[in-house]
């Protein structure tokens, strides 16, 4: 059976995670958390990053930090994971769902303005697949509004849009390093924080509303209680499996990139006999081939298919069920509009396996077995 995912690992974990235990430093913010913020930083060029528990975690800091409060609303899509309206519902906002663009999956940055009102806060958008949401137009909206904007970046670490690093566009980014992810730590992510004087708050909610980040700098002789807070710093085992992927980076992006080229060169001609559709890259976006996914004639045709692929030992996985048609979306949200796409298209997306690692003839064997169950 080829799996959906296997949590990358390039060999050199162990050895880094044994430094960290040989080290006797295994909390959070030692030499390897610091060297993961500091690649981070010189990689994408914002001004800080945070290596976090989760990036649900890192959007959690982002919530407070943007000071949403009970009756803000927040505009998202709905065709997302829940943890991107949790962040958010915790602190007692309405979530405001907006429908997605058929040909990216992407939140539809033309549906965004008419969804404002006096009580909105934030715009989240969610970069699917790793292929970045329109930003300029959401930016120059929010801007024009005086709202926030806080990237949904858990899958798209290393894309781009126009040449800027996905995360870094908005006021804060939000990364993954869950195991199912290019990167992984296990459990983990990243804030990204944009504007400088936001630095010192992130650093303290982080460190459950201490300063204590300013007294290991040697900037304050003691450390003490200054805001509220929370625990969203990882241990430094986590962070010695992330720092050793980190280094190698261009061998798993160079492995997930070839897999997603052959998936599209050996399913073009599917595409071309209408049978299918795949994924759209918009010309300004650089994907970082987090997912390959493929579009069928609907739900029906789409759970034969992952039966047929399971036979034929492939899993396969469809992905969202919408989040405003689930018990919690009814409760703490509402979709603005008319619900064109999110509802038809989550339900024709299936994703194909693919992970650092997989290989090319079996990447030949999962297309040949969707040619061969469309007939082709
Ligand atoms: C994976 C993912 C998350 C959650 O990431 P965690 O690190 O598991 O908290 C949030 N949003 C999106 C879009 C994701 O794909």
């Amino acid at each position: 059976m080829i799996s959906f995912n296997v949590p990358p690992r390039v060999g050199t974990e162990e050895q880094y995670i044994g430094e960290a235990i040989r080290s006797r430093k295994i909390c959070g913010d030692g030499q390897f958390t610091r060297k993961c913020n500091a690649w981070l930083e010189e990689k994408t060029g914002i001004a800080k990053a945070l290596l976090t528990t989760s990036c649900t975690h890192a959007t959690e800091m982002a919530a407070l930090l943007a000071d949403v409060k009970q009756g803000d609303e927040v505009i998202m899509p709905s065709y997302t994971f829940v943890s991107t309206a949790d962040a958010f519902v915790l602190r007692g906002a309405r979530v405001v769902f907006v429908d997605i663009r058929p040909d990216t999956m992407n939140m539809d940055e033309k549906l965004i303005e008419d969804a404002i009102t006096e009580r909105t806060k934030a715009i989240v958008p969610v970069h699917y697949a790793g292929v970045s949401c329109d930003m300029d137009t959401i930016m120059e909206i929010a801007q024009r509004h005086n709202l926030l904007v806080i990237e949904d970046a858990a899958q798209a670490v290393t894309s781009t849009y126009k040449g800027r690093y996905c995360g870094t566009i908005g006021d804060y980014g939000c990364y993954s390093f869950h195991e199912t992810k290019n990167l992984s730590m296990g459990e983990g992510g990243a804030l990204l924080i944009r504007d400088i004087q936001n630095i010192e708050r992130a650093e303290i909610i982080r460190e459950k509303g201490t300063n204590r980040s300013k007294f290991f700098r040697g900037q304050v002789d003691k450390y003490t209680w200054v805001d509220a807070g929370s625990s969203y710093l990882p241990s430094e085992l986590n962070a010695a499996y992330l720092w050793a992927q980190l280094e190698q980076i261009d061998k798993i992006q160079k492995s997930r990139m070839s897999s997603w080229n052959l998936y599209y060169t050996l399913l073009e001609d599917l595409q071309e006999k209408e049978k299918i559709e795949l994924p759209v890259v918009p010309e300004e976006c650089m994907h970082n081939a987090h997912m390959f996914y493929i579009k069928v004639r609907d739900l029906e045709e789409r759970t034969r298919l992952i039966q047929y692929l399971k036979e034929n030992g492939v899993n396969a996985v469809f992905h969202y069920i919408p989040l405003h048609s689930a018990p919690a979306g009814r409760t703490f949200g509402r979709f603005h509009g008319e619900d064109r796409y999110t509802t038809k298209e989550s339900e024709r997306l299936l994703r194909l396996p693919l992970y650092y690692g997989l290989k090319e003839d079996e990447v030949e064997k999962i297309a040949f077995n969707v040619k061969r169950f469309f007939g082709a």
